[in-house]
């Protein structure tokens, strides 16, 4: 039965869909490959389902929002941070993130370090690749990642582990181009596994895929997939 929920303001799954749609995805996927339930703008109600369901791994696209949902839920959630981290918003959540997904720069990768280390922490981030056609502020080029590999200021940073790559696809329903995207993203993590991180055991995740490519991410070595609508439903 669809519960009523009339304070939301947007279209949620019924709670007994977020637990099928949530094993339906599961059950895509290999052993190997994890996946990250993006749970924003959902209520704490959804996500208590689906962390009742055995969902343990959490990504989240606002700072405040990240903050308040940590606050009422099981303290056992890894929590992702998925979206922009703007710079003065580290401190918040230097703490307790498990994963940064989306560092687009140096500068943000050093005042990452710089929270994680006054915290006592090593924080695990992934850098953002820019592939997809869209126009977009965010990520590196390839060039400009590899430029900032070879430079090697990261080495110094004690504070952060860069632990993989991350990307979007283009929006589009061409698979073929979704799959071209996420190839190329595969092939450069193994390009900057060879040339930056061969000794770097942490360095192992492919974040890529979302609700309506996640499969295709799958077959281009995804290691991480950050589904969110078809678990919780559509965002309005
Ligand atoms: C919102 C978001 C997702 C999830 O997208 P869905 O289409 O809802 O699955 C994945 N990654 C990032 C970076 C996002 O902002």
């Amino acid at each position: 039965m669809p519960q009523s929920i009339p304070f939301l303001l947007f279209n949620p799954k019924t709670m007994s869909t977020i637990k099928s749609h949530l094993a339906d995805v599961l059950a895509r996927l290999p052993q190997s490959v994890r996946l990250v339930a993006v749970s924003k703008f959902h209520p704490v109600t959804a996500l208590q389902e689906a962390y009742d369901c055995g969902q343990r791994v959490f990504g989240e696209s606002r700072v405040q929002e990240l903050q308040a949902k940590r606050e009422a839920l099981p303290k056992d959630i890894d929590w992702h941070f998925i979206g922009h981290l703007q710079q003065n918003k580290v401190k918040y959540i230097a703490p307790y993130v498990s994963l940064i997904h989306a560092v687009d720069s140096l500068r943000l990768l050093q005042e990452i370090n710089r929270q994680a280390l006054r915290c006592g922490r090593v924080i695990p981030c992934l850098l953002e690749l820019h592939i997809a056609q869209e126009e977009s502020k965010y990520g590196f080029t390839p060039e400009a990642c590899e430029a900032m590999l070879a430079a090697g200021e990261w080495k110094e940073l004690a504070g952060v582990e860069i632990a993989g790559l991350m990307c979007m696809a283009s929006n589009t329903d061409d698979e073929a181009q979704i799959r071209r995207e996420f190839h190329l993203a595969h092939e450069l993590f193994l390009r900057y596994k060879s040339l930056y991180f061969s000794d770097k055991e942490y360095f192992k995740e492919c974040s890529w895929g979302m609700s309506h490519d996640y499969p295709i991410a799958v077959e281009e070595g995804a290691t991480l997939v950050r589904v969110g609508s078809y678990i919780f439903g559509e965002r309005i």
